[in-house]
């Protein structure tokens, strides 16, 4: 069965009136849930440590954000990235909950998960918010994996409508995580071009496809099928992580994409078959960007019910 990470406490980091990572995201994501019509099961949220945050963080940079949110100035002081008094614990809750995510999969109570969280995570470099995002959600659980749970070889797909440059960052040096990200181009954050493969011995496990505004179905499933899908053949993830961002869908504000709902569905059916292939089918899926509410619910709904169909 597929486990989600659901809880209301999501809500509380607030960036502000009129701010599109809004935390009525979190009931559009709710009503996705319900319309999937599927069984599931609840996996906890709880605050992930400090030095779990450290896995991808520096010491300096987590006491920066505990001092900025403490302070109430109302955003990071590394940059674009607003917050409240509320949401270094909400951001420690997002880490937390995907780590918990990670493990029910690992133990077999749950077959995959989604991990319905916020604030996003995909932008968060080592020292530095970005773009809605406090700390990297997937990029700690990927290694947690690695230090944890005797996982070695891991897939990022991150299908946000924007470059995961966090993630890419964080894992740019790791031979052991291949990271592969579909997003428009030129677009925020500026990087994610198709020469950046990775660095050192990790030459060639990052996969970027920066695609033209107005890209659909024919541009981003079909680089999952010609790129991702012969190069995972060969690397053979032992297990699949997801930045599950919606901002591609057709009609959100701030992406440029048109993939409708159906295409979600093909997106999380390529994941689930090549987890099924390399990885016993452990796939865990992170909420990141999303900001037309109800296409962020249909979409969400199509993902779920993909999900608990594996
Ligand atoms: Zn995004």
């Amino acid at each position: 069965m597929t486990g989600i990470v659901f809880d209301p406490v999501y809500r509380e980091h607030d960036p502000g009136p009129g701010h599109p990572e809004s935390p009525s995201r979190l009931d559009a994501v709710w009503k996705g849930i319900e319309q999937a019509g599927v069984k599931w099961l609840p996996v906890p949220a709880r605050p992930a440590s400090e030095a779990e945050l450290a896995y991808c963080h520096t010491a300096d940079y987590i006491r920066g954000v505990r001092r900025d949110v403490a302070s109430d100035v109302g955003c990071l002081s590394t940059g674009d990235t607003d917050c409240c008094p509320r949401s270094f614990e909400v951001a420690r809750l997002a880490v937390g909950g995907v780590l918990n995510a990670v493990e029910a999969v690992i133990n077999g109570r749950v077959s995959n998960a989604f991990c319905a969280v916020r604030p996003p995570g995909h932008h968060a470099t080592a020292d530095r918010g970005m773009g809605f995002c406090i700390f990297n959600n997937v990029a700690v659980a990927a290694r947690a994996l690695q230090r944890h749970h005797g996982v070695r070889r891991i897939l990022i797909v991150d299908w946000d409508v924007h470059h995961g440059n966090g993630t890419q960052e964080l894992v740019n040096d790791d031979p052991d995580i291949a990271f592969f990200s579909t997003h428009q181009w030129p677009a925020y954050p500026g990087t994610g071009r198709a020469l950046e493969t990775g660095a050192g011995a990790a030459r060639g496990t990052k996969f970027n496809c920066p695609l033209p505004a107005g890209s659909g179905r024919h541009e981003v499933v079909g680089s999952f099928d010609e790129k991702l899908v012969p190069a995972m053949q060969r690397f053979k993830p032992e297990f699949v992580l997801v930045s599950a961002g919606f901002d591609g869908r057709r009609g959100d504000p701030i992406g440029g994409f048109e993939l409708t709902d159906q295409d979600f569905t093909d997106l999380t059916r390529r994941v689930l078959d090549l987890a099924r292939a390399h990885a016993g089918g452990r796939v865990v899926s992170v909420l990141e960007g999303g900001y037309h509410l109800e296409g962020l619910a249909s979409a969400v709904a199509a993902h779920v019910r993909t999900l608990s169909e594996a």
